[in-house]
């Protein structure tokens, strides 16, 4: 039976395909297809990782000493049991054979379906069996895993050549929660829409998910629960909602707006090339926000005119909390540097904590559980002055990399106008450094995100030092608001239309123009169409998006008039509704 599941539209289009469930703790297991000819060969990776789990077990039992409980041996009986079980082993077979994906793929899409059933038995008893399930799946999956560093699968171990498969369907992601960091892992991936339990419109997870450009729903609550592996679901990402099982009927509605958003993005596509100049002949520059060093080409190919913001922490993701050397980081923001071919790329120093934890971080998340808001503890620039060997190190990485382009260097939610000295201080002992290694570099711009409301309200003294700033309007909604912004329970009250948002908006804008220093926004109200104009009217002529917006926000922009705007930014900044009255203004 169809049925609907409602939650916060993060991505625009309709997508339709196959469910995909991926438990939490689960995604970065690989995802790739293997081809015809990969099957045996991957079935019979499966094969020996499951007699070499059987070894591992037996010995395990031969070596218990003869004092341990009888339940341990009993226990590792039933593990044995479980490997062996048809409904394991034969269906995971079948996964590889029917879908084509690789085998640890296979084994964790059963192990959802298993755990499922689990999940709806009566028994207490047998309810709990499914610890046992997930250790054996498991101890596969690290067999699988240790093997092929070994020697490996014969495909790749990437999503490489996923999209070439032909046969199988349309694939969309459904999981509890995915963390920004194991967002990365989708990048570039075989899914064509994706699905969270929970999440808010600008957490990480979603950014990176727009990223994507495919579309997407956050904040689904129940989504993982109601949805099972391969049913058929529709994601209007423009509604934020999830059918179920569509009907033939609603299944067509769907696929005839498919079709038109194709036609649309094919038209935006047009665009690419053009200036983005107002009808009353005012450029405005649209840059792209990007995660890492590859995202660099998909910036260009949208017309985006540089890198407005490089979120650097995501180099330092993924990697078990080791963190990347100097020399590693140079590469990546060289590389970054050298792919957008003389455009100015603008890299943001690390802002990992709140809800990109890095993994070395786990006293902190430990805070988290206890009830502390990692939002308001050490995040971003707070943890770079904590760590300032680290920090050297990144600012010296960034330094290096001017000597390849134009680059500017963002500081993340400065709040403090000691920080500000701090991280002067911090610029220039880095390039004392460089100066005694006799490494090149070339003049950097140093600037502030504005993204706590103390910085915007004060905003006039720290340009006395910054060279430039940029609105983090997703952290300035959050803090002004108080309203985390991964909170899905809070979402209906994150509402970048406040009255109070837009005031220090106009604020910070109106103070760094009068200054001459240039200000840009780089949170997603910038590539939300629906403020293109109001931002033209406060006067912002620098907007930095996800690639994927750039059309769309330059499309707006060619239809505006900045002299009709101007007028009426006033009655929206004092009216109690401002979004109302903005919308009012057209009909004026
Ligand atoms: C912001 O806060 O608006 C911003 C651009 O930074 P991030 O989303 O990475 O916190
Ligand atoms: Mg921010």
């Amino acid at each position: 039976m169809s049925i609907q599941i409602f939650g916060l539209p993060i991505s625009r289009g309709v997508a339709i395909g196959r469910a995909v469930l991926i438990a939490s703790s689960r995604v970065d297991v690989d995802h790739y297809f293997v081809s015809t000819e990969q099957v045996d060969h991957e079935i019979g990776r499966l094969r020996a990782a499951r007699d070499a789990v059987a070894d591992e077990i037996l010995a395990l039992k031969n070596d218990l000493p003869a004092e341990a409980p009888a339940e341990l041996a009993a226990l590792l009986d039933v593990h044995l049991m479980l490997l062996h079980d048809e409904t394991l082993s034969d269906a995971t077979k079948l996964w590889i054979e029917q879908r084509h994906y690789n085998a640890e793929w296979a084994l964790s899409a059963q192990l959802e379906v298993l755990a499922r059933q689990f999940d709806e038995m009566e028994d207490d008893y047998l309810r709990e069996r499914k610890a046992d399930i997930e250790q054996v799946v498991e101890r596969l999956l690290r067999q699988m895993t240790a093997a092929a560093g070994k020697g490996g699968p014969a495909a790749a171990n990437t999503l490489a050549g996923a999209r070439d498969f032909g046969g199988a369907d349309p694939l969309v992601l459904v999981a509890s929660d995915v963390a920004p960091a194991d967002m990365l892992h989708f990048k570039r991936s075989v899914f064509t829409g994706f699905v969270t339990d929970v999440g808010g419109r600008t957490s990480h997870t979603a950014i990176v998910a727009r990223s994507m450009d495919i579309p997407a729903v956050v904040g689904a609550r129940e989504a993982s629960r109601l949805i099972r592996q391969d049913d058929w679901i529709v994601i209007d990402g423009d509604a934020g909602v999830v059918i179920v099982d569509p009907s033939p009927i609603v299944l067509e509605e769907y696929r005839f707006r498919q079709r038109q958003s194709e036609l649309e993005r094919a038209r935006l596509d047009r665009l690419r090339h053009t200036p983005a100049v107002t009808l009353d002949g005012v450029a405005v520059e649209l840059l792209a926000n990007i995660e890492l060093p590859g995202d660099a080409p998909a910036a260009l190919e949208a017309g985006a005119v540089g890198v407005g913001l490089f979120r650097s922490e995501f180099l330092f993701l993924n990697r078990g909390g080791d963190l990347p050397g100097e020399d590693e980081q140079y590469e990546a923001y060289r590389d970054a540097v050298l792919a957008m071919r003389g455009l100015p790329v603008t890299i943001r120093t690390v802002d990992v904590g709140a809800d990109k934890p890095l993994e070395r971080m786990s006293a902190q998340e430990l805070r988290h559980e206890h009830g502390l808001n990692p939002a308001l503890g050490l995040r971003a620039i707070r943890w770079s002055l904590a760590e300032p060997g680290m920090f050297r190190q990144q600012l010296r990485a960034i330094l290096r990399a001017s000597a390849h382009g134009k680059v500017r260097i963002l500081i993340p939610m400065v709040a403090h106008l000691g920080e500000v000295r701090q991280v002067f201080e911090a610029v220039a002992r880095a390039r004392a450094q460089l100066d005694e290694s006799g490494h090149a570099y070339s003049r950097v711009e140093v600037g502030a995100m504005i993204e706590v409301p103390a910085a915007a309200v004060m905003i006039e003294r720290f340009l006395r030092d910054f060279d430039f700033v940029s609105v983090g309007t997703n952290d300035l909604i959050q803090y002004t608001l108080a309203i985390d912004r991964a909170d899905e329970a809070v979402s209906h009250l994150y509402d970048p239309w406040h009255p109070a948002v837009l005031g220090l908006l106009h604020r910070t804008i109106a103070a760094t123009q009068a200054t001459g220093k240039s200000v840009c926004v780089c949170g997603e109200m910038a590539g939300d169409t629906a403020f293109t104009e109001l931002l033209l009217a406060m006067g912002l002529r620098s907007f930095s998006m996800h690639p994927a917006r750039v059309a769309a926000v330059k499309q707006r922009l060619l239809r505006a008039d900045t002299r009709l705007l101007v007028p009426r930014v006033r009655d929206a900044l004092d009216s109690d509704d401002p979004a109302q009255a903005w919308a009012a203004r057209k009909g004026a």
